[in-house]
C-alpha cells in the first residue's frame, strides 16, 4: 500500500451516515478521486473536513488495489476560497463550472488541462467585464478537453473559408452568418443552410473570438474588443453545444442560465 501526497481541488462533498462525508476531488494525474471521511462532518474534531467545492488542498493518502476509494491520512489548506471575498455572480460561474467538471472527469483519467482551467479561474481576478469570458473560456476548454472541438474553419458545405490571413498578417472574416450543427460541431453557411436542421446562429464576430482561443488559449484580449451580448450569446451557444456532447444536464444550469440573461 504506497503512500502519496498530492494538491487536488475539492469538487464535492456529499453527506454520508451520520457523521461522514464523501468527497470527490480532481487531481491532475489521477483524475476524479473519492474518499469517505470518516466523521468528517463533526465540528471541532481532528477529523472535521471544513473545505468547501473549489478549495486547492494537500493531501496525504493511500490507494488500495481494487477500492474505488482512497484513504485520506492528512489534509493541508492551500488556496480556499473565501466566501465572503467573492462576488455573488463568481459564486455561480464558479459553482456552474465546478459541478461541469464533477461530472466530466473520470477516475485514473489524467486531467491536465481542467485542472489548469480550475487553477486560472480561481487565481483570476474577476471584474464586472471579464467575468463572462473566462466563463466562455472555461467552457471552451472543457468542450476541447472532451475532444468535441468545433470546426469553424469553413462551411461544411460549400466549404469556403471562414477567414483567412491577409498581406498584412491579420485574418480577414468572411462576413457571413453561420449556423453551427449540433450534431457535428460543424459549421453551415447562411446560403447553404436548409431550414430543417437543427442549429444555433454564429456571427463572424463569433467566428473571430473562436479563432483567438484556438491561437492564444486565453481569454484576456477578449473582454476589451468584443460587445458583452456577443460574448453572452456565444457563451450560451457553446454551453448547449457543451451539454449535448457530454449529455449532462447539471443542476445548476438553471440559475447560470438567469445569469446570463440578466
Ligand atoms: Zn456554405
Amino acid at each position: 500500500m504506497a503512500s502519496m501526497k498530492e494538491s487536488v481541488f475539492v469538487l464535492t462533498l456529499t453527506p454520508y451516515r451520520d457523521a461522514d462525508l464523501i468527497v470527490n476531488f480532481l487531481s491532475r494525474d489521477n483524475g476524479k478521486l473519492s474518499a469517505v471521511i470518516y466523521r468528517g462532518r463533526t465540528l471541532g474534531k481532528s477529523s472535521s473536513f471544513l473545505y468547501n467545492p473549489g478549495d486547492l488542498i494537500e493531501i496525504e493518502y493511500q490507494v488500495y488495489e481494487n477500492r474505488e476509494f482512497i484513504r485520506i491520512e492528512n489534509t493541508i489548506g492551500i488556496d480556499l476560497l473565501r466566501a465572503d471575498q467573492i462576488s455573488y455572480d463568481q459564486f455561480v460561474i464558479h459553482s456552474y463550472l465546478i459541478e461541469i467538471i464533477t461530472k466530466v472527469s473520470k477516475p485514473a483519467l489524467p486531467a491536465d488541462e481542467i485542472f489548469e482551467l480550475l487553477a486560472t479561474i480561481s487565481q483570476s481576478t474577476w471584474t464586472e467585464k471579464n467575468r463572462y469570458s473566462l466563463l466562455l473560456w472555461a467552457i471552451w476548454k472543457v468542450i476541447k478537453w472532451g475532444g468535441y472541438q468545433i470546426d469553424f474553419s469553413n462551411c461544411c458545405q460549400c466549404l469556403q473559408s471562414s477567414w483567412k490571413i491577409k498581406a498584412n498578417h491579420e485574418p480577414a472574416f468572411r462576413k457571413q452568418t453561420y449556423s453551427l450543427l449540433l450534431e457535428t460541431g460543424r459549421l453551415v453557411c447562411g446560403s447553404c443552410l436548409q431550414s430543417s436542421e437543427k442549429a444555433q446562429t454564429v456571427s463572424s464576430a463569433m467566428v473571430k473570438i473562436l479563432w483567438l482561443f484556438s491561437r492564444s488559449e486565453n481569454h484576456e484580449e477578449l473582454y476589451n474588443d468584443f460587445p458583452l451580448n456577443t460574448i453572452n450569446d456565444l457563451t450560451q451557444l457553446l454551453n448547449n453545444y457543451m451539454l449535448r456532447c457530454y449529455e449532462l444536464k447539471p443542476k445548476s444550469l438553471d440559475i447560470l442560465t438567469g445569469f446570463l440573461q440578466k
